[in-house]
């Protein structure tokens, strides 16, 4: 997919505004348009990946930078020791919707398990 395609491309980009919450080298975090907790924040790498099947293992290092972003800005908002959600969806049948890789950080409230 180019570039011009992709959603979160695009924000990265500058294009599209977004509410960004934390950026670093390796990735950005920004908050969900439409939240499903009242803390929802997106993290997605710089590098532009398909689906947790595109990640090569060159890519680890991205991907687990994504989780100390989640770790920071889980601490930023106050919610570390309570507990948190952190999910990446894969392909449709589990709800992807933006086919550049995202880390869902939601916090701020309960969640049952299993997600259904
Ligand atoms: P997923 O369904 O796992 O691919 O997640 C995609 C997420 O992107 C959804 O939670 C959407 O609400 C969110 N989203 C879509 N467009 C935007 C946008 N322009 N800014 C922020 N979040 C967005
Ligand atoms: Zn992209």
């Amino acid at each position: 997919m180019a570039i011009d395609d992709c959603l979160f491309c695009r924000i990265l980009a500058g294009d599209i505004p977004a509410d960004i919450v934390y950026e670093s080298e390796t990735a950005i975090a920004f908050r969900d348009i439409n939240p499903q907790a009242p803390t929802h924040v997106l993290i997605i790498p710089r590098k532009h990946i398909a689906t947790i099947n595109d990640i090569d293992v060159d890519d680890l290092e991205i991907v687990g930078s994504l989780y100390a972003a989640a770790r920071e800005i889980a601490s930023q908002e106050g919610f570390s020791e309570e507990g948190y959600r952190a999910v990446m969806n894969c392909n449709e049948a589990a709800g992807q919707t933006v086919f550049h890789i995202h880390l869902h950080l939601l916090g701020g409230r309960p969640f049952s398990w299993p997600p259904g």
